[in-house]
């Protein structure tokens, strides 16, 4: 790095997001990119000699940028969000600029210490108990993603089963998840060398909002043990990827610890609104399980990428996980024993970024009630979306409205009509993201088509949602949604 043309050049890169920003409301949200389409714009093979920041800016808005999926566009309402901000921003510069590598507590004592006071941080925002909190006896780690902290705890749960019933006990270990968990427990647990026979996949409805029951675990549960099998790690989400469905945590979690079951509950998207009083009756009985996982890079004003995890029992986790290679071996006293953490051994990586400076840069910047704040607009814009479908007979909710996640789909005319709604439902959405004017993802449950709206843009606001209301309405006339009966 060159102290002397550093300010210059991440100017220029500063000042060329700071257009992208004024305007990213005003390009279609998502253009048509076809396949290889970069291949032919693009030289075969990286310039021989360095090309000025100037040069490279100037094919990023020429190439690239046309062909973007606006993620940060306001009237982005597919997937969940990734939300980028100002003090995102700033922290991931000033962890990047940094770029210390806190793998260990020798190799960055301070960038150790401040995950840890971010990681308790958090977990008193989003409501959980002390015993998840470093102060409490468990502790957070920030990871990259859902998928790998969700490894992580795989991983424990594991290893602490498996000493107890020997490494064959591989084969009779169960794992419970609902047909609403996301599919990161299905690859973590082929991941951690789960049998993929021993996954169960338990069946929700719209009696429960798609959320599980206790009776459905409970009845999986006893079969399997019936059966000689050994129950070893179950998901609870609050609030799922598809619907935005919540589990009961704690009737889940009494019923893990009946069986001495890993009980994780995944939070990544929803979890942002965990940090608002009214939205805290989720995570009751969170004190019965072992790990909580939520991705403040989805609804925190967090940019990519930044995931916590927190568990009961550190010691779970690292007698998982933790290697000692000497090259790694802490010799001054005060970063080596017990109580000192090493964040190599409560995660895959070795090497890992500094995130918690940028948590720590939202939470400043923002605080508990600026955030609570920004949570609770979104909420009340889904809410807008959601009684303006209810208020047209033509569309129907799909499941409740827990977050700012609001699933429609136009409602079948007569009885028997289901795949040709189903069919019309498709063409909406792809009438809705051809217009360039928002973009909306799909979902599938009980076999019908429905679409997904996630408010959550850092950018967006009611006249985004508004008129996102009207382009499904004008799409839904086109694609023949209102023919006569
Ligand atoms: N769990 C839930 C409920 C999610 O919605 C998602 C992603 O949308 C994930 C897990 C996966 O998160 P990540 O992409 O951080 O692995």
């Amino acid at each position: 790095l060159n102290p002397d043309t550093f300010t210059g050049e991440s100017c220029a890169v500063i000042n060329f997001l700071a257009d992208y920003y004024r305007d990213v409301d005003t390009y279609p949200v998502q253009p048509e990119a076809m396949p290889g389409c970069l291949r032919t714009l693009l030289p075969d093979a990286p310039p021989e000699n360095g090309e000025q920041m100037d040069v490279i800016l100037e094919e990023v808005w020429r190439h690239i940028v046309p062909a973007l999926t606006h993620w940060q566009s306001p009237k982005f309402f597919g997937y969940f969000q990734a939300n980028a901000s100002t003090a995102g921003f700033a922290g991931e510069t000033l962890s990047t600029g940094l770029n210390v590598v806190p793998f260990t507590r020798a190799a960055s004592p301070v960038a150790t210490e401040l995950e840890g006071v971010v990681m308790d941080w958090m977990g008193k925002l989003v409501g959980l108990p002390d015993r998840f909190l470093f102060f409490g006896g468990g502790g957070g780690v920030l990871h990259g993603s859902t998928c790998e902290a969700v490894v992580c705890t795989l991983a424990a749960a594991l290893d602490r089963a498996l000493s107890r019933l020997g490494h064959e006990g591989i084969l009779r270990l169960v794992v419970y998840a609902s047909d609403q968990s996301h599919s990161t427990f299905q690859k973590g647990a082929r991941i951690v060398g789960m049998p993929r026979s021993n996954f169960r996949v338990i069946r929700t409805s719209a009696a429960s909002g798609y959320g599980l029951t206790a009776a459905s675990v409970r009845d999986a549960v006893e079969a399997d043990v019936a059966s000689g099998l050994v129950p070893l790690y179950l998901c609870a989400t609050v609030g799922t990827t598809g619907l935005g469905a919540v589990d009961p945590v704690r009737d889940l979690g009494e019923l893990a610890r009946r069986h001495g079951i890993w009980l994780h509950v995944d939070a990544a998207y929803a979890g942002s609104a965990l940090i608002c009083p009214e939205f805290q009756h989720h995570i009751d009985g969170a004190e019965l399980a072992d790990s909580v996982s939520m991705n403040p890079h989805k609804w925190f004003l967090t940019n990519m990428d930044c995931c916590c995890l927190w568990v009961a029992s550190p010691a779970a986790l690292t007698s998982a996980l933790s290697t000692n290679p000497e090259y790694l071996s802490n010799v001054t006293e005060e970063s080596a024993g017990a109580g000192v953490v090493d964040y190599k051994d409560w995660q895959i990586a070795l090497s890992r970024p500094f995130r918690a400076m940028k948590l720590w840069v939202v939470l400043r910047r923002y605080g508990g009630a600026g955030m609570r704040a920004y949570v609770r607009r979104h909420v009340e814009m889904a809410k807008w979306f959601e009684q303006a479908l209810e208020a047209d007979g033509r569309f129907e909710v799909v499941a409740p409205t827990r977050f700012s996640l609001v699933t429609f789909r136009l409602r079948p005319r007569h009885e028997g009509d289901g795949d040709a709604v189903d069919g019309l439902n498709r063409r909406l959405l792809v009438a809705v993201n051809a217009s360039g004017r928002a973009f909306m993802t799909h979902f599938v449950v009980d076999g019908k088509f429905v679409i997904r709206m996630a408010v959550g843009g850092a950018m967006t606001e009611i006249r985004h949602v508004q008129d996102t209301w009207e382009l499904v309405r004008e799409k839904a006339e086109e694609v023949g949604a209102l023919l006569k009966d």
